[in-house]
Order: C-alpha cells, then structure tokens, then sequence
C-alpha cells in the first residue's frame, strides 16, 4: 500500500472536502490542506529536539503545551467526523496556544511574536474576509496582556531585562502589521473573487451561447433536409400531370388541325412552348435538389480531368464558336463529389460562351490559386460581362437578367453552382462589368 498517497487523500478528504466549483472557498480549503500537510512532519521532526530543549531549560509547562499542538494537528488531519470549520478553529487555537507559550517561555521579542504573526496570516487566508480583523485584535489584546504582565512582574526571570518602552515599540509593530494585513489580503481575495465571478459568468454565457447555436443548427439542418426532400418530391410529381398537358396539348392540335383557327393554333403553340420550359425548369429543380447529395462518395477527383471532359461535352458550342480555353498551370486533385465539380465547371464554361460578345471569339482564362486553408479557382471571360448592382442577384435561383429570346436558360445553373461550392465551405463571387467580361472565382477548403 501506497502510505503516502494514502497520507495524501485522507488530509485532503478531511480539509478540503469535494466541491463542485472552483471558487474561493475551494482555493482557501485546498490552502489549509496544504498548511496541515506540510506542517505535520514539519511538527513531528521538530518535536524531540523541542521536547529536549524544553528539558534543558526545565519549562514542563511548555512541553504540555507543544505536545497538545502536535495532538492538535493530528486531530485536525486525521480525526473523523468533525466539520471543516472545527478544524480551522483547533488549528488557529493551538497555534495561538503555543505563540503565548513561547512568548510566555522563550521571550517578548523572538519566536512568539512570529507565531502570532503567522497565525493572523493564516487565519486571512483561510477563513472568510468577513473574519478579517478578528486574528489582528487577538494578536493586539494578547501583547497589551503581556505588556501588564511585565509591568507587574509576571513573568519568568529571563524576561525580566527587557524593559517595557522596548516591548511596547515591538509589539507595536506586529500589532500594525497584523492590522494591514488584515485590511489587505482581503482586497486580493476580492479581486480574485471578481475574476473568478467573471470567468464563470462568460463560461456560463458561451455555454448558453452554444446551445442555443446548436439548437439553431440542428433546426436549419432538419429544414434544409425537409425542403430538399420537398423540392425532389414536388418536382418529380410535377413532371407526369405537366407531360400530360403538353402531349395533349400537341394531340389536340394534330387531330383538329384543320378545325383550328390561326388563332388557336399560336395559342396552342404558347401553352406547348410554356410546357416544354416548365419540363425543362422541373428537371433543373430536379438537379438542384440532387446536387451535393449526403448519398454521395468523396473520392479525389483530378480536376484536370474534370476539364477536360468539360470541354468534351461542351465540343460543339466550343468548335462552333469558336471558343478559345487556356489553363493557367495544373489543377489540383481534391476529394469530392465528381458529378457535382464537374456540373459547376460545366455551368461556368457554358456560361462564359454562352454571354459571348456578338463579334467577339469568346476567351476564356481557368486560373487556380491555393494557400494554407482553400482552393482559389477563377474562370474568365470577354463577354457581355453584368452590372454590379446584379452581381448578387444571378445566384439567386431563376433570375436571369436576359430573355429567353436573346440567350436560352432557366436562370438556374448559377444556383447550383453555388450550392455545390458551399457544400465545400467555399464562396462564389463574380467580378465584372457590363462590356468588359465576367470573372467567377470560387474557393473550396482545404
Ligand atoms: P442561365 O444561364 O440559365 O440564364 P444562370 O444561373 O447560369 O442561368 O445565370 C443567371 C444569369 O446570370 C444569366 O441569365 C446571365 O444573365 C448572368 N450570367 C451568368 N454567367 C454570365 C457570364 N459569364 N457573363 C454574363 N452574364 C452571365
């Protein structure tokens, strides 16, 4: 069995017994444990040559009193079943006990009056600020009885050649230390009480703080979840009753061509035009709701390749446009969903050609940057470019900023780009203005 260890966790049971907070009184138990710990070797090694010099100098009263403080600080260490506050009183009381003694025995100006000394300190430090003054007026009221003991001539023969001016003048002394310390340790203690306060009522705010964040997260997550299953669900339901309409619409105008005005047949042809684009948008809705799916793998994707195959399904609008691609340097390998990376650089590079200058080949520049924390990509072109009051507007889901007549589009390849870059925990921005180009970057972390 480990003794000492064992030694240990009895005193700090007994003088400083569990609480929850960390606050002063926990500092001021956990100091008092630490007195009694280090004192009670300290008393026992100290005992027999004491008990020896007391025998040289013949003071039985005092060797009653130093073994009574050394049974004093065994109770207080060891003696079950007494309170805290108990402890603290016996410690401070036989500590007094044999302050007195040693005034009394070994003289009014040695040991004594450091005894007393170190009992008020204690006292400061382990009890409550409350209790301040009350060690540094013990301390003054047994100097003034002894002051009246040597002036009536009480006291043993070897004190009998210190005169009463010099035991006032030291005595003075101790009594106005005792004083200020019992006025100062308590404005540390405060000051530590402060900052323990403070540290408990941040720690007590960040934690709310973080719930409540929590909370919120937990919501968004549930209704981001709901409105992409509603988004999916809406859509796909949507697509059947929407191909009815238009195929009927078409039937309609096959079976009863010749009954039909050419009124009714432009009709016709708007309502089948109006399907038709809503088909289209319900599939893009379709896409969007897919896009950096949770179902998905991660795997590294080598975006070099991803480019490339970028400019082989977009083959014939770039041969027939004459489209001119360059590369600034290699692009990376990162770990992410492939149909999603190569969906926003397909929107982006069709964009670029699609946006073209009338007369202009179009140009585009992918550039890449990286630094400790993300991917920085850029895709530029010599387009129609966009005004800055819209620069915000074009990643919203079907807003466009052109007709259908001049440029074809649902208004929906910018929102699922973005989509699919903040999946990643990045950002997409463009910067641009009308008639000088368009520059997309977007970053993706690390
Ligand atoms: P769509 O291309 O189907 O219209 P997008 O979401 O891809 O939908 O783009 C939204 C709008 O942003 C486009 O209608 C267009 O007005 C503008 N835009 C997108 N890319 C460019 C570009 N490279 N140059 C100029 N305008 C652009």
């Amino acid at each position: 069995m480990n003794y000492w260890k064992a030694y240990t966790n009895l005193i700090k049971q007994n003088c400083s017994p569990f609480r929850a907070e960390k606050d002063l009184a926990y500092w001021r138990n956990n100091f008092f444990a630490g007195i009694i710990f280090y004192l009670l070797p300290l008393c026992l090694i100290a005992l027999i040559p004491g008990l020896v010099w007391i025998y040289t100098i013949q003071a039985w009263s005092l060797a009653v009193v130093d073994l009574l403080t050394f049974a004093a600080i065994i109770t207080v260490a060891f003696l079950p079943g007494i309170s805290l506050v108990a402890r603290k009183i016996i410690f401070i009381l036989s500590s007094y006990l044999l302050g007195i003694a040693l005034l009394y025995y070994v003289g009014l100006s040695g040991p004594g009056l450091m005894y007393l000394m170190a009992v008020c300190v204690f006292s400061l430090l382990i009890f409550p600020a409350k209790y301040a003054f009350w060690p540094a007026l013990a301390n003054t009221i047994i100097l003034i009885l002894f002051a009246i003991a040597l002036t009536m001539d009480w006291l043993p023969w070897h004190q009998k050649d210190l005169s009463l001016g010099s035991f006032i003048a030291i005595s003075s002394n101790l009594a106005f230390l005792s004083f200020l310390s019992a006025a100062l340790i308590p404005v540390v203690f405060k000051g530590l009480q402060q900052t323990i306060d403070k540290g408990k009522r941040l720690s007590a705010e960040l934690k709310a703080k973080q719930q409540s964040l929590e909370k919120a997260l937990q919501l968004l997550e549930s209704t981001n979840i709901e409105l992409e299953q509603f988004a999916y669900v809406a859509s796909h339901d949507l697509k059947e009753p929407l191909r009815m309409v238009s195929s009927f619409m078409s039937l309609l105008k096959n079976k009863y061509n010749d009954k039909l005005d050419d009124k009714a047949h432009t009709y016709i042809d708007f309502a089948i035009d109006g399907g038709n684009r809503m088909q289209r948008m319900i599939e893009d809705l379709l896409e969007l709701s897919r896009t950096a799916s949770q179902h998905l793998i991660k795997v590294p994707v080598d975006i070099n390749i991803v480019v490339e195959e970028v400019q082989q399904n977009l083959f014939k609008i770039i041969t027939d446009n004459k489209v001119a691609i360059s590369i600034s340097q290699k692009l990376p390998i990162l770990s992410v969903y492939k149909s999603d990376i190569s969906r926003l650089f397909q929107n982006l590079v069709s964009n670029a050609v699609k946006f073209r200058k009338k007369d202009v080949d179009p140009i585009i520049h992918i550039r890449f940057f990286e630094n400790t924390e993300e991917y920085q990509f850029e895709i530029e072109d010599n387009g129609i470019g966009i005004e800055k009051e819209k620069h915000n507007k074009i990643f919203e889901i079907f807003s466009r900023l052109h007709s259908q007549k001049t440029h074809e589009g649902n208004g929906i390849g910018l929102a699922v780009c973005k989509k699919v870059v903040e999946h990643y925990g990045g950002k997409l921005w463009v910067q641009s203005e009308p008639g000088r180009g368009s520059k997309f970057c977007f970053t993706i972390k690390k």
